[in-house]
């Protein structure tokens, strides 16, 4: 399943994107795409519903986030070991991780918005899980049934705030829209190969990012494992794994992105975000 959360800014009702493309209501199924509704056996009930049997969202409608309630926004620096060359740095021994805050989770084409004082907002294409079950200590061969699924991930980052500012990146990761999220939560039964999708990235139709996530060095199943002996992930969570080369900081010269720019970016089988980046007021 495709699953949506559609409608204006804080007010997202649950949907799902039916074999035409159309998205379809879910409000008499559930209330909201996430918490215990994103169980794996609860998804399995829910791709029982006939599709055809739900109301049909008629016209244009914005998309949310595709996951709500994310309790902790948990990300993967340099797990491409070809995006660690560029921006000078080596492979890590072990996974690095940082948190974005969930304030900054937008839908997947909403406006990008610079901050205040940025001259360094850079772009990120990445592949996003979603927890479905709470996981502590989960091996890796069991890790993947933790999982509720996957969608696409827009990890904006502010180079200047990230690495030039003291302290470590939670900041250059954070600022308001740095997290666009969807457009669908593919359910995992739709992803054959989570470590065999091509990513990719254009800013104002340029291709700036072209990879695929069988070059990640940790791969999803070690990634919720590996967190899983830190912390409890919960439904709802989500651990964005790295990006792969292209961004604007490891450019010669650097680029970074400016009023008015479009960025677009997708996973094969997850979809596509497109976001009009504009200055804060
Ligand atoms: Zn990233």
């Amino acid at each position: 399943m495709k699953l949506v959360r559609y409608g204006a800014i804080g007010a997202e009702k649950p949907g799902l994107v039916d074999l035409d493309g159309n998205i379809r209501d879910l409000s008499d199924h559930v209330a909201d795409i996430g918490g215990p509704v994103i169980d794996p056996q609860e998804l399995a009930k829910l791709s029982a519903i006939d599709t055809e049997s739900l109301p049909l969202v008629a016209g244009e409608t914005r998309l949310g986030a595709c996951v709500a309630g994310t309790g902790k926004f948990i990300c993967i620096g340099l797990n491409y070991s070809d995006h660690a060359a560029e921006t000078g740095a080596t492979v890590p021994p072990e996974p690095i991780i940082f948190m974005k805050a969930t304030s900054a989770i937008v839908g997947p084409n909403d406006d990008l918005v610079i901050p205040l004082g940025s001259k360094k907002t850079d772009w990120e294409v990445e592949l996003g899980i979603v927890i479905g079950r709470k996981a502590k200590y989960v091996s890796e061969t069991e890790a993947l049934d933790y999982v509720a699924g996957y969608c696409t991930i827009h990890d904006v980052s502010e180079r200047g705030f990230q690495t030039e500012r003291f302290g470590q990146w939670t900041k250059g990761k954070s600022c308001d829209t740095f997290g666009p999220t969807g457009p669908w939560l593919v359910t995992k039964d739709e992803v054959a190969d989570p470590q065999n999708l091509r990513l990719w990235l254009t800013v104002n139709g340029e291709t700036m990012q072209d990879g695929s996530t069988s070059t990640m060095v940790y791969g999803a199943a070690y990634l919720v494992s590996y967190l899983s002996q830190f912390m409890s992930l919960m439904p709802g969570d989500i651990i964005s794994t790295g990006t792969p080369p292209g961004v604007g900081m490891g450019m010669k010269p650097p680029r970074y992105l400016n009023p008015g720019d479009v960025v677009e970016l997708g996973i094969d089988g997850l979809g596509s975000q497109r976001q009009t980046a504009r200055a804060d007021i």
